[in-house]
């Protein structure tokens, strides 16, 4: 018994992405793991998200680690590598079994802040 094909061939392309993402970006915050949000802990269902206290709140680039984020609009955009708030992606998203062999399996210790609904 293991996970079915279709789940281990996309886990597997999550952990690539994921790889080439934290050798692209060491600098990457890990507190929201590239994305620049995380869940809202006041919300009683954890369904809302925030801007992280640790990057972006502080005009941090989520995703390269540098103090350069610009506002354009309402929106932050980062002036050294171009990471778009709401646009771009950080690490591990979706990287959850879905054939059901694991429910919520951690891979590598990382875990969405922003999980599918399964
Ligand atoms: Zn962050
Ligand atoms: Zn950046
Ligand atoms: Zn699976």
């Amino acid at each position: 018994m293991g996970h079915s094909e279709e789940c281990t061939l996309r886990r597997e392309a999550i952990r690539d992405k994921n790889r080439e993402f934290r050798e692209r970006y060491p600098n990457h915050c890990k507190t929201c793991h590239g994305w620049g949000e995380v869940q809202d802990t006041t919300d009683p269902y954890l369904d809302g998200l925030e801007p992280c206290p640790d990057c972006v709140e502080n005009g941090i680039c989520p995703r390269c680690g540098e103090h350069s984020l610009d506002l354009d609009g309402s929106r932050n955009k980062c002036i050294s590598c171009g990471w778009e708030e709401y646009e771009s992606e950080g690490l591990g998203f979706n990287n959850f079994c879905t054939c059901g062999y694991l429910l919520t399996e951690v891979s590598e210790g990382i875990v969405s802040n922003i999980p599918e609904p399964l």
